[in-house]
C-alpha cells in the first residue's frame, strides 16, 4: 500500500500538519558480493550463489508532526535497517522517503541538508556513538558549530540550555565520554541531536543496554524533551512493553514487513495479527501476575530463505494452506488500524 493510500486513512494521535516523514513503499535489499575465494572460483568456472536479504520489504507509514511511533518486532525483522533509512544513514533499494511530502533522494542539496539536521538518530549504545576524543560539550558544540545553528557568540548559550534541558550539568563539559555513566552518556547523545533543532528523532533501542531505574528516567526525559521542542520520535525496539507507554501509534515488523499497525492503546487492547498477539503475551502485566510466562513459539526464520507466503506461518497457530503460498496484504480493518493477515478476509 503507497503512502498516498495510507496518507487520508491513518491519522496519528498528535495534533498534526502534514507528516514529517513519508515512508512510501520502501525496500531494502542487501546482496552477499562474493569475495576473494568466491571470485577465484568463478574464474575456474563455479557458479555463485548470490543470496539476498529482504532486510524491508515493501514498507510504507507516515510520521506525524509531534507524533511517537513505536517501531516494534524481534531482532532480525528489519526495524533497524528502517529506522537507519527514516534517519538518511542508509538509502532504500527502491521506494521513497519524503521529508514534509519531498522525495529526499531526488531533492536539491539544500533541501538534502535541511532533512539530515531535521532528522536526527540516537543509537542503543552512546559510547560508540561520541568520539573518545573529543570533550562532551565539544561533542554536543561540534553540529551546531559546522551547521551554523545559532551565531558564534551564542553557541554556548544554546549548547548549556540543552544540556540543562537532558538532565546534564554543563560544568562537566570539559570531561570525556568515558568519565560518565551509561545514563549520562546517552543524555548527553540526546542532547548532542537536539543541539541541531531537530523535529524528529529516530530512537534506535535508545534505552536497551540502560538499568531498568535508568530506563525510566531516560523515557521520562524524552516525553519532556516531546513537550519542550515539539519533537517527534520514530522508537524502534524489541521490547513492545516499553513503547507502549511513550507511543501514539504502534508498527509491528516480522521479516521486513509490516504486520500490525495502529494507536497504540486499541493495538494494546485488542491486538488484530497473531503475530501482534503472541508479542503482547511476552509483555510481564501485574494483572497476570502469576502467570506463566509465554513466548512465542519456534524461532524466526532465516531472512535468506523466509517462509513463502505469509512470513509468520510457520509459527502461526491459525496458518491454513492459504497462508503458505499467499502474502496477506496489509488491509484496513477499522478506523487507523491496519493488518496483514488472511483471517482478516474471511470474517468479512
Ligand atoms: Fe497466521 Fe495466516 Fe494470518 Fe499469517 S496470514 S498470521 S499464517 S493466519
Amino acid at each position: 500500500m503507497s503512502a498516498e493510500a495510507l496518507a487520508g486513512r491513518v491519522q496519528p494521535v498528535a495534533e498534526r500538519a502534514g507528516p514529517i516523514i513519508s515512508i512510501d513503499n520502501v525496500t531494502r535489499r542487501f546482496e552477499r558480493r562474493p569475495d576473494f575465494a568466491a571470485k577465484l572460483a568463478m574464474r575456474l568456472g563455479a557458479t555463485f550463489n548470490r543470496r539476498v536479504v529482504h532486510a524491508v520489504d515493501g514498507v510504507s507509514f507516515e510520521i506525524g508532526t509531534r507524533e511517537v511511533v513505536g517501531l516494534v518486532g524481534e531482532s532480525g525483522c528489519g526495524k533497524s535497517t528502517l529506522g537507519r533509512i527514516v534517519a538518511g544513514i542508509d538509502s532504500p533499494t527502491s521506494g521513497r522517503i519524503l521529508y514534509r511530502g519531498e522525495d529526499v533522494a531526488g531533492a536539491p542539496s539544500e533541501a538534502q541538508r535541511e532533512f539530515r539536521l531535521r532528522v536526527q538518530m540516537i543509537f542503543q549504545d552512546p559510547l560508540d556513538s561520541l568520539n573518545p576524543r573529543y570533550r562532551m560539550g565539544r561533542a554536543v558544540s561540534e553540529a551546531p558549530r559546522h551547521h551554523r545553528i545559532v551565531p558564534l557568540s551564542e553557541l554556548e548559550g544554546h549548547v548549556d540550555r540543552i544540556l540543562l534541558k537532558c538532565g546534564v550539568d554543563p560544568s562537566t563539559k570539559d570531561r570525556f565520554p568515558h568519565q560518565f555513566s551509561g545514563g549520562q552518556r546517552q543524555r548527553i547523545g540526546i542532547a548532542r541531536a537536539l543541539a541541531v533543532n531537530p523535529e524528529l528523532v529516530v530512537c534506535d533501542e535508545a534505552v536497551a543496554s540502560l538499568d531498568v531505574s535508568i530506563q525510566a528516567q531516560i523515557i521520562n526525559l524524552f516525553m519532556d524533551l516531546r513537550e519542550a521542542f515539539d519533537l517527534g520520535y520514530l522508537f524502534v525496539s524489541h521490547d513492545i512493553g516499553i513503547v507502549r507507554h511513550i507511543s501514539d501509534r504502534l508498527v509491528v515488523m516480522y521479516l521486513g514487513r509490516v504486520v500490525e499497525l495502529g494507536p497504540t492503546q486499541e493495538l494494546f487492547a485488542k491486538p488484530n495479527h497473531p503475530y501482534t498477539q503472541a508479542l503482547l503475551k511476552e509483555v510481564p502485566t501485574l494483572k497476570r501476575r502469576g502467570a506463566s510466562f509465554c513466548t512465542i513459539q519456534g524461532e524466526i526464520p532465516s531472512p535468506l530463505q523466509p517462509p513463502s507466503g505469509c512470513h509468520f506461518n510457520p509459527r502461526c497457530p491459525f496458518a491454513t494452506k492459504r497462508c503458505r503460498s499467499e502474502v496477506p496484504e496489509l488491509r484496513q480493518i477499522a478506523p487507523g488500524r491496519f493488518s496483514a493477515c488472511h483471517l482478516n478476509d474471511d470474517t468479512r
